[in-house]
């Protein structure tokens, strides 16, 4: 596969997370309520990726493990906690570790990542593996959008969701109703969060109202 931009530019300690987005409460990111933490950055830039702005390797919020971990662990009454991006394993180390932390306090993991399922489970970098280790559910693939689906929780069918610890259930698809579902958040300071698998040209007709175009 083609892999852009796989030299970390190296602005920022390893041992922190470089925060592209955080959404306290979600419910299209895996399965039940989960707080979302999306990454800055990502080498694999698939055609038609969902989060664009999200894929250079430029300095967003820097933000440590453990004070994410707090912030994370304020919100109650959540199931768990999804990885997503731009690319996870881009900064497996610090979320790793916050995966631990996280995992220590009796929250489920999700992660996310462009890379193939066997490219990861079976790599040697310490740094995967850590990641790897407090992930219950992996969903991994590029998109592809000649495969595009409707299967809960992917975007097109080559990619896999593989529960790794038998903590969290793979959901099952409905039989008749398309389960790409789109979920809008707007906060206190007017900003809109849209997530899951909205409709771009409704995204983009939505933020313009939301701007009072
Ligand atoms: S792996 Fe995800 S974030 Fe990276 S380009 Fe593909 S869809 Fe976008």
């Amino acid at each position: 596969m083609k892999v852009h931009d796989t030299n970390d530019p190296g602005y920022r300690r390893k041992s922190t997370i470089n925060l592209a987005g955080f959404l306290a409460r979600s419910s299209v990111n895996g399965p039940g309520i989960r707080s979302v933490v999306w990454v800055q950055g990502c080498p694999i830039h698939c055609e038609g990726c969902f989060n664009p702005q999200f894929l250079p390797f430029s300095l967003a919020q820097q933000v440590t493990p453990s004070v994410l971990a707090d912030i994370i662990c304020a919100e109650e009454t959540i199931d768990g906690v999804t990885f997503s991006g731009g690319e996870p394993f881009a900064q497996a180390d610090a979320l790793g570790e916050l995966g631990e932390r996280l995992h220590e306090r009796g929250y489920s993991i999700v992660t996310f990542t462009g890379f193939p399922s066997d490219l990861v489970i079976t790599s040697s970098r310490a740094t995967w593996q850590r990641l790897l280790a407090v992930t219950d559910l992996l969903i991994a693939g590029p998109y592809i959008p000649s495969l595009k689906c409707d299967t809960p929780l992917i975007g097109s069918s080559n990619q896999r969701i593989i529960p790794l610890t038998g903590i969290i259930t793979v959901p099952a698809p409905h039989p008749t109703v398309s389960e790409h579902v789109a979920e809008f958040t707007i906060h206190n300071d007017g900003m809109l969060t849209a997530t899951g698998f909205p409709d771009a040209r409704f995204v983009k007709g939505l933020a313009h109202l939301c701007r009072g175009g």
